[in-house]
């Protein structure tokens, strides 16, 4: 290693020069290409306070890597150092508490297969080669959401590393303004190197997809509107707007079709899962097909991991969203169209049930009076697609967005747009979170993220 190498640290640092940095600096969005001085690949703890330490006393620009999807690629820098997480693979379950404590480079996929084995699971989000570190700082949500929250209000303890490299715990008894900031605030206020998740029952779900042509999409999108603001929390279910993918297992009739789509998961007997869907179903058109059936969680969580390989181009937009009016409908409808790869979609993700119920203080996490979480994704396995990707992406955004509210998911927004969007994100909570920062992180230190300003004063 070169003279900037990081004394005493135990696992692998990869600078430039060495033959696995491109392997090693690659995201999951291919779009992004990012080149840092240095990526320390922490073996423990020890790693962590020490890689930090050397990015403050050298000045150097710190990114922190958990599962690497963020879309704007905050999991890494250009010219810095990247405290690289993803070997802390760690999960134990306590069956007996019902608890899940995580290192921070397991995927949702690595706790799932563990909490599997014991009938539980953790609400995380819908593709399992998601990092928990980042999906649970920005909030997270998935299938077991409407019923059990957002993956941090099933957050109950965080160690961390702190920008002066002291080691802290933090939960609603310890540190506890620290665990508010950590519950929607992002990496801003340190490096979490361990997780402890409350988790739930969930073994055996009725799920998946059920796909309509395109033009049935205003009756199905309103008809789900309406349905799921009723239907019981033990069902998670989206609906989205998407191109049936011209690949297997996908009927070779439909491929390229436009069409729009609900998934889920119900985590309850199957009869009921069946029963209430097909309620869903008996007012709608015949689908072009009908996936829902009885799998293992662990099945619904990665279905779809296989069509988004690491590497695809990623252009992001988010929202959130109080009402979907008619109207709102038919924007999307129109824009969708216009999608320039088939792999582009648009996702409807519930916000309601056990969401609502957490007040809206009592974590950063600014729209727990929404409908829905909105992301529109320009997606292409061609990097020369990017830039229709992004105009596909703005268009439709600029379309929609004044049906929508303020804010969006900061972990749907790219960094085209985090400095003007993550203050209403957060909402009334924003100024609280601009106060913790000062005290934990007064210097900024950490600000490869959705960043909060220290508050001055
Ligand atoms: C295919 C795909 C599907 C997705 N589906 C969902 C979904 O269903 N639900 C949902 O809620 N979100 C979803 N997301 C969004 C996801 O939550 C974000 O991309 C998130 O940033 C991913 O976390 P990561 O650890 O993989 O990211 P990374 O790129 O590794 O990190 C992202 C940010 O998190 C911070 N960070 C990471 N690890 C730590 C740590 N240990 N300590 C402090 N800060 C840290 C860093 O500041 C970094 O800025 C999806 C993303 C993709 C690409």
């Amino acid at each position: 290693m070169s003279e900037q190498a990081i004394q005493g640290f135990r696992g692998r640092q990869i600078g430039t020069s060495d033959k696995e940095y491109d392997e090693a600096r690659a995201l999951y969005n291919g779009m992004i290409d990012k080149r840092p001085k240095l990526i320390a690949r922490c073996a423990d703890v020890a790693d962590v306070i020490a890689a930090v330490g050397h990015a403050r006393d050298n000045k150097l620009l710190l990114a922190i890597r958990g599962g690497g999807h963020n879309g704007p690629g905050f999991g890494s820098c250009d010219d810095g150092l990247v405290v690289d997480l993803s070997q802390l693979k760690g999960v134990r379950v306590d069956p007996k508490t019902r608890t899940v404590r995580v290192e921070p480079g397991c995927t949702s996929a690595d706790v799932d297969h563990a909490t599997h084995a014991f009938g539980l699971a953790v609400p995380f989000g819908i593709v399992g080669s998601t990092g928990v570190a980042g999906l649970t700082l920005g909030g997270g949500s998935g299938y077991l959401t409407r019923k059990h929250g957002l993956t941090i209000d099933n957050l109950l303890e965080v160690d961390m590393v702190l920008a002066d490299g002291s080691f802290v715990t933090a939960s609603k008894d310890a540190h506890p303004d620290l665990f508010w900031g950590v519950r929607g605030g992002g990496g801003n206020f340190g490096v979490v190197t361990s997780f402890l998740f409350q988790a739930h029952p969930a073994r055996i779900v009725f799920a998946g997809p059920v796909f309509w042509d395109a033009r049935d999409a205003k009756k199905v999108m309103a008809t789900y509107r309406d349905f799921i603001a009723r239907a019981p929390e033990e069902l998670g279910l989206f609906v989205g707007l998407k191109t049936v993918p011209p690949t297997d297992p996908f009927p070779r009739e439909h491929w390229n079709k436009r069409a729009c789509a609900v998934i889920g998961a119900f985590n309850g007997p199957t009869a009921e899962g069946q029963k209430l869907v097909g309620k869903l179903l008996e007012s709608l058109p015949a689908p072009l097909f009908n996936w829902m059936s009885e799998m293992p969680f662990t099945a619904i969580q990665t279905l779809f991991d296989p069509f988004f390989p690491k590497g695809l181009q990623w252009y992001w937009k988010g929202d959130f969203v109080q009402q979907l009016s008619d109207q709102a409908i038919d924007a999307h409808i129109a824009n969708a169209t216009k999608a320039p790869t088939p792999f582009c979609l648009m996702h409807l993700y519930p916000i309601d049930g056990a969401v609502r119920r957490v007040a809206r203080d009592a974590t950063p996490w600014g729209a727990r009076d929404a409908s829905f979480s909105m992301v529109i994704a320009g997606i292409s396995p061609d990097p020369k697609d990017a830039d229709a990707l992004r105009s596909w992406g703005r268009a439709y955004w600029k379309a929609v967005h004044p049906f929508n509210m303020e804010g969006g998911y900061v972990n749907f927004l790219m960094d085209d747009e985090v400095d003007h969007r993550v203050e209403a994100s957060y909402g009334d909570n924003y100024k609280k979170l601009a106060a913790i920062k000062s005290k934990y992180d007064p210097d900024n230190l950490f600000r490869v993220n959705q960043n909060i300003k220290p508050a001055k004063g």
